[in-house]
C-alpha cells in the first residue's frame, strides 16, 4: 500500500502497461498492431507527410479497436482515488486511450494526445471524430484533419501544466511504463529531486523492471489490474 496523508499532493503517470490487460496491446510487447506497422511508417510528421492517407489507416484500425475495450481494475481504482483526493491527484498519461476516462476519471491530462479527437493541421480546429476515415477529411478552412496525437519527434501537449504538477506533488507514482520514452521516463528523477516542498517519495508498478528504475523509492511487481487496487485501497 502506498501512504497518502491528508496533505500530500499525488501525480500518478501511467503508460501503455496500464491498459494491457484491456486488450490494447503495449508498445514492445508481444502482437498487435505494433508488429503490424512500423512506428516510422505511421506514427511521425514524416509519414504524414508522406502518406497521409496510410497514417489514417493505421488510427482508424485503432480507433475501430478502441470500440470493443472496457477499463480494467486499475483504471477504476485510479478514478476512485480521485474522488476521494480531488485536486489533490494529478493524473498524467502518455496513453491516446479513453480508458481513464471510460472508468470514471474526470481531469485526465493526455500528454500525448487522444486517439478519439482529431484536428486540422492549418488551423487547429479540433474535432471530436470517433470515425475512421478512408480518405484524408478537410477542414472547412481547406486543410488536412490528423489524429490529434503527438507523434514521435513533436512535442507533448500540457508541459507547462504537468512540470507545475511535478513540482508540487509529494507521491510520485508511475504504472505500466518501460521507462524509454523522454520526458516522461524523467518525471521520477525531477520529482524525487525537487525542491519546493522536498522531495516526493516515488514508486512503480508494473510487471517488469523500468528502465529508470534506479529513480524510484519502492518497484512494485506485477499487473496494474491487480497491484493499482491494493497499493490504493478505495
Ligand atoms: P511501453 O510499451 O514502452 O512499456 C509498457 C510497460 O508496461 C512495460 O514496461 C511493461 O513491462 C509494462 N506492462 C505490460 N503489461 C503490464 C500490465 N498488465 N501491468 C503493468 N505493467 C505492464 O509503454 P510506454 O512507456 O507507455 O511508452 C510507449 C509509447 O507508446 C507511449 O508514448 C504511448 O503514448 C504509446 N502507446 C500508447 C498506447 C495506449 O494508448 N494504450 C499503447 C501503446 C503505445
Amino acid at each position: 500500500m502506498i501512504e497518502i496523508t491528508l496533505a500530500d499532493r499525488v501525480f500518478v503517470l501511467t503508460g501503455a502497461g496500464i491498459s494491457a490487460e484491456s486488450g490494447i496491446p503495449t508498445f514492445r510487447g508481444a502482437g498487435g498492431f505494433w508488429k503490424t506497422w512500423r512506428a516510422e511508417d505511421v506514427a511521425t510528421p514524416q509519414a504524414w507527410k508522406r502518406d497521409p492517407r496510410v497514417v489514417w489507416q493505421f488510427y482508424s484500425e485503432r480507433r475501430l479497436q478502441a470500440e470493443r475495450i472496457a477499463p480494467n481494475p486499475a483504471h477504476y481504482a485510479l478514478a476512485t482515488l480521485e474522488q476521494k483526493l480531488g485536486d489533490r491527484l494529478f493524473i498524467c498519461t502518455q496513453n491516446v486511450d479513453p480508458l481513464h476516462e471510460m472508468g470514471g476519471a474526470r481531469r485526465v491530462v493526455h500528454m500525448h494526445g487522444e486517439l478519439m479527437k482529431s484536428r486540422c493541421e492549418r488551423c487547429a480546429q479540433p474535432f471530436h471524430d470517433e470515425a475512421g476515415h478512408d480518405e484524408v477529411p478537410r477542414c472547412r478552412c481547406g486543410g488536412h484533419i490528423r489524429p490529434h496525437v503527438v507523434w514521435f519527434g513533436e512535442l507533448p501537449f500540457a508541459l507547462d501544466e504537468i512540470f507545475e504538477a511535478l513540482e508540487h506533488c509529494d507521491v510520485f507514482v508511475t504504472i505500466g511504463s518501460s521507462g524509454t520514452v523522454e520526458p516522461a521516463a524523467s518525471f521520477p528523477q525531477w520529482a524525487g529531486q525537487k525542491t519546493s516542498r522536498g522531495r516526493a517519495r516515488t514508486y512503480y508498478i508494473g510487471d517488469e523492471e523500468p528502465a529508470n528504475s534506479v529513480y524510484f523509492d519502492q518497484v512494485f511487481l506485477g499487473r496494474a489490474g491487480e497491484l493499482v487496487p491494493k497499493v490504493f485501497p478505495g
